[in-house]
């Protein structure tokens, strides 16, 4: 064990050139290498690759890798390849030709890490010719696409329940960044058909103020927010391209530099206003859910929801594009109750079965109960995801807990009039 503990810290110095592990990986490297099958729940970017590049090492033979994306896979096969790595990847992006070569390395030994796509990988020949390599771990990247109640859900992540059979004792690490109980249910179903290890960690981000406000006059009240906090950068989420609009109207016409972005707009307008937005300093972004993917700009003052997310996942990765740079950053959320009710209107009428409604009710109560929580909103928050913390000291909550109210002095008043 000590010489595997050397063993691990020497590739993570030497091969990937990394001082120390962040939170909860080493955990998760350390139950993948004792061959355990490890779900692993990290928020985007916490460093989800490593926990399975790190292990391909020191375990030797070969890992595979499933994700549903081919630009991700090749973005991991060039910069492992420029760290010195043997890994390559097998998707319908490729031509036949530089798929066959690729398999030719790995059936020769010469790689260690194969990324598939999960219908190249479940192919009946490809099994059973992955079956005579000496294969030490399967990745299954984005492990929520097994879920049917999810948003992200593919039907070809089902048929990987048979890995599990097809390779016995082989460890499964199965990683996602979505981590409700629903979808773990799922995954550990799927993937495992048992128990398996569950790692949680990373989903704090302590430099973002957590406030909700009760909504009263949203134009005004967002107009006041952003009047108070000049000359940062920052994003309004909407609801509909109506509100974004004329949100983004209204306060340019107050002369903020405020444009808008939603799935409406022509390609190239919400082009041109993406780039402002990472370019210049000081443009507040009124946007739809259309508007963050894969935005990385690190001095993003505040995320401010003028109506109510999705769900707290959803919530979750909104505010997450505040503060990145380490420094305060806040995530403000106008709460109206017309808003919970137009959710539960559009849950009831949806026309899909009612187990499918049950989930979605359930996700819109976890929203609502950090809405309404009277204790430390972070705890709240972060519990939902599996993590527990103390009080926080930087949410509403914390840093102005709610006055208990003496409900018998109105009644007495009352009484006396
Ligand atoms: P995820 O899959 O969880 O979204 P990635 O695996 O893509 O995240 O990693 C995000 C970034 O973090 C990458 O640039 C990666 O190189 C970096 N990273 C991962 N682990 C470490 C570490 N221990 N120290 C420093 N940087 C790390
Ligand atoms: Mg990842
Ligand atoms: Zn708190």
């Amino acid at each position: 064990a000590a010489a595997s503990g050397r063993r691990k810290l020497d590739v993570l110095r030497q091969t990937f050139g990394f001082d120390s592990f962040r939170s909860g990986q080493e955990e998760i490297v350390d139950s993948v290498l004792a061959g355990q099958n490890t779900l692993a729940i990290m928020p985007t970017g916490a460093g989800k690759s490593l926990c399975y590049q790190l292990p391909a090492l020191v375990l030797g033979g070969l890992t595979i890798v499933v994700s549903p994306l081919i630009a991700l896979m090749e973005d991991q096969v060039a910069a492992l390849t420029v760290a010195g790595l043997a890994a390559g990847a097998i998707h319908s992006g490729k031509s036949r030709d530089e798929n066959v070569a690729v398999w030719r390395r790995v059936a020769a030994g010469e790689i260690r890490l194969i990324y598939m796509s999960p219908e190249r990988l479940l192919s009946d020949r490809m099994i059973a010719a992955l079956q005579r390599l000496p294969v030490r771990l399967i990745a299954v990247d984005e492990a929520h696409c097994v879920s049917q109640w999810g948003h992200s859900f593919r039907s070809d992540y089902l048929g990987l329940s048979i890995l599990r059979e097809r390779f016995p004792g082989i460890g499964i690490l199965a990683l996602t960044a979505t981590a409700d109980t629903t979808t773990r249910e799922e995954i550990r179903n799927k993937l495992f058909g048992a128990e398996a290890r569950v790692f949680v960690s990373g989903f704090d981000r302590p430099n973002i103020q957590l406030t909700v406000v009760e909504k009263d006059d949203t134009s005004r009240q967002i107009e006041r927010f952003i009047d108070e906090r000049p000359g940062v950068s920052g994003i309004v989420y909407r609801l509909s391209r109506k509100k974004v609009e004329q949100t983004a109207e209204r306060l340019a016409a107050k002369g903020v530099r405020a444009l808008p972005y939603h799935a409406g707009m022509s390609q190239e307008d919400r082009a041109r206003n993406q780039e402002t937005f990472l370019a210049e300093a000081g443009v507040v972004m009124v946007a739809t859910i259309a508007f963050g993917m894969g935005i990385d700009k690190s001095d993003v003052r505040y995320v401010l929801h003028g109506d109510l997310p999705s769900s707290l996942e959803a919530y979750y990765q909104e505010i997450g594009r505040a503060g990145r740079d380490g420094a305060a950053a806040e995530a403000h959320l106008l709460y109206g109750l017309e808003d919970v009710q137009l959710r539960r209107r559009f849950i009831d009428e949806q026309e899909t079965d009612e187990a499918r409604k049950a989930v979605e009710a359930r996700r819109l109560d976890a929203l609502l109960g950090f809405c309404e929580a009277s204790t430390c909103r972070r705890s709240v928050l972060l519990r939902y995801f599996g993590e527990e913390q103390e009080p926080c000291g930087n949410c509403d909550v914390c840093l102005d807990p709610p006055q208990l109210v003496d409900g018998t002095e109105p009644a007495r008043l009352a009484l006396a009039a």
